[in-house]
């Protein structure tokens, strides 16, 4: 085995590419900023944890165990950046007439089974900021005590002048992002933000808590540097937001923790960032309604493998434009992948050697990705090992995953290597890129869109039965067959090279 290639990220702390090197090796510590549970995650958002969820995995498949966290913010997000205004959850909550519990467990319960769908691991830790008030009320009594924090009628304010080099982050202390924010009557600067924001007198939120500072809410930013100090420690490895939180959520996060522990650090080493899903509308946003959903890709008949196919065909800081025929092509690009797969494992059949290997997988699943990949490229012939190399080259190149995808169909056309060592070589990259190739077919792929006039079991028993009058001859009996799909919206395709027997037409 070739030595593995240093893994190089780049730091947005630093605008500079750097080397990977875990504070304990045998921990590496990754927080992610996770969702607001007030309405469904739209794709966008799902882009930012297909982007963790390949850095975890890429860490871990490079042999270091990852402990990492997710919070749910369930409170203190606000409807804009400024920090008057209404909150996310008590707004969603209102117009839905439910409580403001209801809307974070079902939303919760949604953003989870998305992941499940587009094979996101679930973090070691979900970290809920509702179960963290009594922290976050210690953590601002702490910065206040340091005198980093004033108080107003409003609440109790960040005062930035007190850390140094505020908004280094955002590359721009004064930058449009900051000047965007209305000003509250009395904060000294504008780049100042609410740490804790108190009750307006005879109102009452449906969550308020007392404090010393009234009774009231956390401001959104003190959760993320309370639960990600209280679970990695003062300083950890790696943070990870959308663009977005580059500008504002992150500065904020970095001066909080500057403030608390008095020192320079930042909390993490590294802060990395995913550039945005857009579509022809701009920036896919929540607040501007209308968005697209994981369900709503399900529903007009996409698999949500080809959503993740999609994310891993850009770099996480190019954008990424979403069209419904971006998503038809990754969608194509995953069944020949699993058609690809299929033919090879057709060729391994009840092999022995193959069955054996298929239980070990399956043993070593949940077991760290290195030594999942130890059992899989055990003994791997020097081709197929110089593909590992290149595919290591390519992540570790600031997770180059656009060009690592390439490496499958090279592997999979490589005649020279075994059918079960170019499956074995496959599912080792794999293991980074999760499309779990090795268990997608035609069957699981094939998905009829909600609105369809035929389920998928309705057209395979009418495939079958064309199968059978073909077999006859009876050719006029299987042209019937095939308009009365047609009518349904359902496409025949005879003599695909792919072998793929149908597909219902996506009006996307
Ligand atoms: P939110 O639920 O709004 O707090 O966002 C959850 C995550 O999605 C954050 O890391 C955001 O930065 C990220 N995000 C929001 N919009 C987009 C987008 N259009 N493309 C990619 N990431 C996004
Ligand atoms: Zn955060």
């Amino acid at each position: 085995m070739t030595d593995p290639a240093p893994l190089i990220l780049f730091n947005s702390l630093t605008r500079e590419s750097e080397v990977f090197k875990p504070i304990d090796p045998a921990m590496v510590r990754l927080y992610s900023c996770g969702p607001t549970v007030y309405n469904f995650a739209h794709l966008g958002n799902l882009r930012a944890y297909v982007f963790t969820d390949t850095l975890r995995r890429t860490l871990n498949w490079k042999g270091w165990p990852v402990n990492h966290v997710i919070n749910i913010t369930d409170v203190g997000h606000l409807t804009s950046d400024a920090d008057e205004g209404d909150d996310k959850m008590e707004a969603a909550a209102r117009s839905a007439n439910k409580t403001i519990w209801d809307i974070a467990a079902f939303y919760t319960a949604a953003f989870k089974d998305d992941l499940v769908r587009l094979n996101i691991r679930h973090p070691t830790l979900w970290s809920t900021a509702t179960d963290h008030i009594q922290d976050m009320i210690a953590f601002a009594r702490t910065i206040e005590a340091h005198g980093a924090a004033y108080e107003l009628d409003t609440g109790l304010y960040f005062d930035t002048s007190k850390v140094p080099d505020y908004g280094r982050l955002a590359g721009n202390r004064e930058g449009p992002e900051i000047a965007r924010i209305d000003a509250v009557e009395g904060k000294r600067r504008a780049s100042d933000f609410a740490i804790w924001r108190r009750s307006a007198s005879g109102e009452q939120r449906q969550m308020e808590w007392l404090s010393p500072w009234g009774p009231g809410a956390p401001g959104w930013h003190l959760e993320c540097s309370v639960m990600s100090m209280k679970y990695l420690g003062q300083q950890f490895d790696i943070h990870t937001g959308g663009i977005d939180h580059r500008e504002i959520h992150h500065c904020n996060e970095i001066a909080q923790n500057q403030a608390f522990t008095g020192s320079e650090r930042t909390g993490a080493n590294i802060w990395m960032h995913n550039n945005f899903l857009v579509d022809r509308g701009g920036k896919m946003s929540k607040s501007k309604g209308g968005f697209a959903t994981l369900r709503s890709l399900i529903d007009r008949g996409v698999h949500p493998l080809a959503y993740r196919l999609l994310c891993l065909s850009a770099h996480y800081r190019s954008e990424l434009e979403f069209s419904p025929e971006g998503v038809a092509a990754a969608f194509t690009r995953l069944k020949r992948l699993a058609m690809a797969v299929a033919q090879l494992r057709a060729k391994l059949d009840g092999e022995p050697g193959w069955l054996r290997l298929l239980d070990e997988i399956d043993a070593s699943r949940g077991a760290d990705l290195s030594y999942q990949r130890a059992i899989l490229e055990n003994g791997l012939p020097r081709q197929a090992q110089d593909i590992i190399r290149r595919f290591d080259a390519a992540i570790a190149a600031d997770l180059n995953v656009p060009q690592a995808l390439t490496l499958l169909d090279e592997i999979l056309g490589l005649k020279a290597v075994s059918p079960e060592d170019r499956l074995r070589t496959l599912a080792s990259m794999d293991l980074v890129l999760g499309l779990g190739l090795l268990s997608v077919d035609r069957r699981s792929l094939s998905i009829a869109p909600v609105d369809a006039a035929i389920s998928e079991t309705e057209i395979e028993a009418a495939l079958e039965e064309r199968t059978v009058a073909r077999a006859a001859k009876d050719y006029a009996a299987s042209d019937t067959i095939r308009d009365r799909l047609l009518g349904l919206g359902v496409d025949l395709m005879d003599g695909d090279p792919l072998r793929w027997e149908w597909k219902v037409r996506l009006d996307l």
